[in-house]
């Protein structure tokens, strides 16, 4: 099965707990504090591979988590890092943030790698809590816990060369021919059902050629294969337009040839604009030549047309040529140009103070942060939180709000008496 489009999660591993530990001496007192961080979650990376043609992995598996980082230990010992999970794409995968639809990477070239998602932080153990003043802390920090996020993979294939045309007028015969690649050929509409690629050597130089699935076989049998596989032309140089000339369907070649152009353009107007090639293919049947005449009168002199046979191989020479001689003119192709959507790690100092009745209530990633170093039971980690929201202009918002003594302030769950 050909996958082109994957929607799945990824997660970051999350950061191991930091612990409060004191060392112990055999037979005296309890030392000084020796709880280690905990370790940092692993990453979600991405990596482009050439030798990848399909997303289909990430059809049958939708869930991605790195691992987490470990909790610390004691004797200062630090907790180990979550390992990274790496997620090989194929060439030209368009990475996008499901929920906006923004584009966060063009994996365009082969071992191109992005980092979609960082761990979260490990927490720091008791012993980096330690002051000349404060001799035993007996608080450590948790973890930074990360978020699932949901990503989409799209395949936009990468070639210089788009082969299209109507079913079985000989696309994926010419690719066999001109390139390594061995595309299925027979003679019944639904022969590729996925792009091609390969890569034709004229002399010195190379290019890739891709054969797509037909435009019209799919909306006609409603199978589903319609337009949406002209995404992986989408970015090539040139195209090479594929015309039977043989009429053995029964069609007429230069409404054959409309008829495609009509879909190009009706998929986009850079794809319609494209530089073709036209290739008139099957001479070696009876009746062709003589068609040949009234498809050229009809066609004009819009393009570059070359007389084939991919079945004899006579005209490929040329048609190679032609290619070659076309895409020397024409710029190479390019990743996409977008605006790179990253997640970010949450604003650690964003807090909103909303009141309900009588009680503030203080929200945001700022009590996240909070609730991550505070232990509520430990006098030094309470005045730690005391100073920051002092620090913030917290505590001064409160009492612009209205906020007296006694009056009750929920931070992250827990309910607190305001004092000045
Ligand atoms: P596609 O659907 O455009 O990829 O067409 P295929 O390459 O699969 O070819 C469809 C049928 O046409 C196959 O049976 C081929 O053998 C045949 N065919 C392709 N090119 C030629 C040609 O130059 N001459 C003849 N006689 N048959 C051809
Ligand atoms: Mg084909």
């Amino acid at each position: 099965m050909f996958v082109d489009r994957a929607f799945i999660t990824i997660k970051a591993g999350d950061g191991g707990n930091g612990i409060t530990s004191f060392i112990h001496y055999k037979g005296k007192v309890s030392g000084g504090p020796d709880g280690g961080d905990g370790g940092k979650g692993g990453d979600v990376i991405f990596v482009a591979d050439k030798h990848l043609t399909s997303l289909v992995d990430y059809y049958y598996k939708t869930k991605y988590v790195a691992e987490n980082g470990d909790t610390g230990g004691t004797n200062n010992s630090f907790g180990r890092s979550g390992k990274s999970i790496v997620l090989r794409v194929p060439l030209g995968t368009v990475i996008k943030d499901r929920e906006s639809g923004s584009i966060i990477a063009d994996m365009f070239t082969d071992g191109q790698e992005i980092v979609v998602l960082q761990g979260g932080d490990g927490g720091k153990g008791n012993a980096r809590f330690a002051t000349s003043r404060r001799h035993a802390p007996h608080f450590s920090q948790t973890g930074e816990k990360t978020e699932a996020k949901q990503v989409v993979l799209e395949l936009k294939t990468i070639a210089d060369v788009g082969l299209v045309g109507f079913p079985n007028v000989g696309k994926s015969t010419i690719l066999s021919k001109i390139t390594k690649a061995r595309p299925k050929i027979a003679n019944y509409h639904f022969t590729t059902l996925s792009p091609n690629l390969g890569v034709a050597n004229y002399y010195d130089n190379q290019f890739v050629v891709a054969d797509i699935p037909g435009l019209i076989e799919g909306a006609s049998d409603g199978a589903g294969l319609g337009i949406e596989f002209l995404r992986h032309i989408e970015r090539t140089r040139m195209l090479v337009h594929v015309i039977d000339l043989s009429g053995v369907e029964g069609r007429d070649p230069y409404d054959d040839y409309l008829k495609i152009n009509a879909e190009l353009k009706s998929y986009s107007k850079e794809l319609a604009k494209l530089k073709q090639i036209v290739v008139v293919n099957k001479l070696d049947i009876y009746g062709a030549e003589e068609n040949f005449k009234a498809f050229k009168e009809k066609i004009g002199r819009k393009h570059k047309i070359i007389k084939v046979s991919a079945i004899t191989g006579h005209g490929l020479d040329e048609l190679m040529k032609a290619i070659y001689e076309t895409l020397i003119k024409l710029p190479p192709v390019k990743p996409l140009e977008f605006e790179e959507f990253k997640y970010s790690k949450p604003d650690r100092l964003d807090y909103e103070i909303y009141k309900e009745g009588e009680t503030f209530i203080i929200e945001g990633t700022l009590v996240e942060v909070l609730k991550r170093n505070v232990v509520l039971d430990d006098m030094n980690s309470l005045a730690y939180m005391h100073k920051v929201l002092r620090d913030r202009g917290i505590i001064k918002k409160l009492r612009e709000m209205g906020a007296t003594d006694k009056s009750t302030v929920i931070i992250g769950g827990e309910e607190f008496e305001f004092m000045d």
